[in-house]
C-alpha cells in the first residue's frame, strides 16, 4: 500500500498531538493569566466602554513589547489598517500593492479608502511579498510624474505596500524597504498575525513606517476582537487616536468635530482582557515555538511534506503552522481525511484576485502565490498543545 500525504500527516499529528486534545483545533484562545480579576474590576467600576484605565495601560505595555514609541488601540485589526492606509496618505483613486496571498481583511482595508488593491506575488521561502520581483514589475509599469509614482496602464498614483507576515513568518524587509525606498512609498506593514515574532532581533510589528496589528480571537494573544495601530511618530500617533475617537476635539462639554472620523476605539473591557494576555506573550510564543519544533522533527523524517520553517533572520511566532504537500490534486481529500481524524486543519486562503469583487483589479503574474495557495495546509497550533508533557 501505497501511502498518501494524508497518511503522513495523519501519523506525524497522532505522535506530536494527545488524544485527549482531539479534535484539534487550529488555534484556540487560552486564558489562564489575570484575565477574570481585569475584567472584573472593569464591571466592579463601570469602567466598560472606550475610556478606562486599561485602554491606556494596554497601549502602554503594547507599544513597549513592540518596540515603538506608540500604540494606539482599534476595535479590529481591519479598523486598524484602514486607518493606518488613511494615516498614511492612501486616497480615492489611488492603487495599494498588496499581496494576493493574505486574509481578506487586507484587500477590504484598501477599499474602504476608495482605493484599489494592486495584488503582486508571494516568495515561496518567507510566504510574503516577493520584493525583487516587484522591484522589476514596478521598473516595467510605472513612471514618476510630479513626485507620485503612476501605473503606466491605469494612470492611477500607486500611494503605498502592505506587506503581509503570514503565519508570523517575515516577509524580507530588508529588500523590501530598500525597493520601497526606490519608489517613495511607504510601507503600511499588516502585522496582524506576526506579534511576537523578531526580525534581525527586533520586534517585526515594529517594522515598516506603519503597522498594524490583531487580537481577533484566533492570533496568538486575544481581545475577543481588537487591534491596534504601531508607529514610531508622535503626530500620526495624536492623529490615530483622534480620528478613531470620531475625531472628537477634547471639550467639556461641547461635540465639535473636526474632520471625518471613525468609531474605531477599543472598549476599556477587551483591553483588560488584553493586559492579561499580554503578559503571557512570551510564554505563549515558546509554547508554540516548542509545538513547531516537534512537528518540524517529525516531518524531517520524510520528504513528501515541506513543513513551513521561519525564514532567515526571523524568530517566527508561528502563530498557525503550515504545511506544504506536492500534489495539489491531493489536498481537498488530504484535508477530508485530516478532518476525519479530528484534526480541523484547513487550506490557506484563496487568492484575492480570484474573488468576484476583486477580480478585476491590476496584477502581476501570480504563478508562485497559486502554487502556495493550492498546496499549503494549516496545523493544529494552538498554544496548549506546545506545553511541556
Ligand atoms: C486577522 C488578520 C487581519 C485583521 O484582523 P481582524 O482583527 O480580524 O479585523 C488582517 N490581516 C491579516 C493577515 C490577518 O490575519
Amino acid at each position: 500500500m501505497t501511502n498518501t500525504p494524508a497518511d503522513t500527516i495523519i501519523n506525524v499529528l497522532d505522535q506530536v498531538i494527545q488524544s485527549a486534545d482531539k479534535p484539534a483545533h487550529l488555534h484556540e484562545p487560552r486564558f489562564n493569566g489575570n484575565e477574570w480579576q481585569y475584567v472584573k474590576e472593569c464591571l466592579d467600576t463601570g469602567w466598560v466602554s472606550s475610556v478606562g484605565s486599561y485602554v491606556n495601560l494596554f497601549e502602554e505595555k503594547l507599544a513597549e513589547k513592540c518596540g515603538v514609541s506608540h500604540a494606539i488601540l482599534t476595535v479590529n485589526g481591519t479598523a486598524a489598517l484602514h486607518t493606518a492606509l488613511i494615516l498614511m496618505g492612501v486616497k480615492s483613486g489611488d492603487e495599494v500593492i498588496i499581496p494576493t496571498l493574505t486574509f481578506i481583511a487586507t484587500a477590504n482595508a484598501v477599499t474602504y479608502c476608495g482605493a484599489t488593491p494592486h495584488f503582486v506575488d508571494s516568495d515561496a521561502h518567507t510566504l510574503g511579498i516577493d520584493a525583487v520581483k516587484l522591484d522589476n514589475y514596478l521598473a516595467q509599469n510605472t513612471m514618476q510624474s510630479n513626485g507620485n509614482l503612476i501605473n503606466k496602464n491605469t494612470g492611477k498614483r500607486i500611494a503605498a505596500i502592505v506587506p503581509v507576515h503570514i503565519f508570523g513568518h517575515a516577509c524580507n524587509m530588508v529588500t523590501l524597504s530598500t525597493v520601497a525606498n526606490k519608489y517613495n512609498l511607504p510601507i503600511i506593514s499588516d502585522a496582524a498575525e506576526a506579534l511576537g515574532s523578531f526580525y534581525h532581533n527586533k520586534p517585526l510589528a515594529s517594522y515598516g513606517d506603519i503597522s498594524a496589528v490583531s487580537f481577533n480571537g484566533n492570533k496568538v494573544i486575544t481581545t475577543g476582537g481588537g487591534g491596534a495601530i504601531l508607529t514610531n511618530d508622535d503626530k500620526i500617533a495624536a492623529h490615530a487616536k483622534h480620528i478613531t475617537t470620531t475625531a472628537k476635539v477634547p471639550h467639556k462639554w461641547d461635540f465639535v468635530h473636526d474632520e471625518i472620523g471613525y468609531n474605531y476605539r477599543m472598549p476599556n473591557l477587551n483591553a483588560a482582557l488584553g493586559c492579561a494576555q499580554l503578559e503571557q506573550l512570551d510564554t505563549f510564543v515558546e509554547s508554540k515555538r516548542r509545538l513547531a519544533e516537534r512537528y518540524i522533527e517529525k516531518f524531517s523524517e520524510n520528504d513528501a511534506v515541506r513543513f513551513i520553517q521561519e525564514p532567515e533572520g526571523c524568530r517566527s511566532n508561528y502563530w498557525l503552522c503550515a504545511i506544504q504537500i506536492h500534489d495539489a490534486n491531493k489536498r481537498n481529500e488530504t484535508l477530508q481525511s485530516l478532518h476525519d481524524n479530528g484534526y480541523i486543519c484547513r487550506p490557506i486562503w484563496k487568492l484575492m484576485h480570484t474573488l468576484p469583487m476583486f477580480q478585476n483589479c491590476p496584477r502581476m503574474d501570480l504563478a508562485i502565490a497559486g502554487q502556495l495557495e493550492q498546496t499549503i495546509i494549516n496545523l493544529p497550533s494552538s498554544v496548549k498543545l506546545g506545553l511541556t508533557q
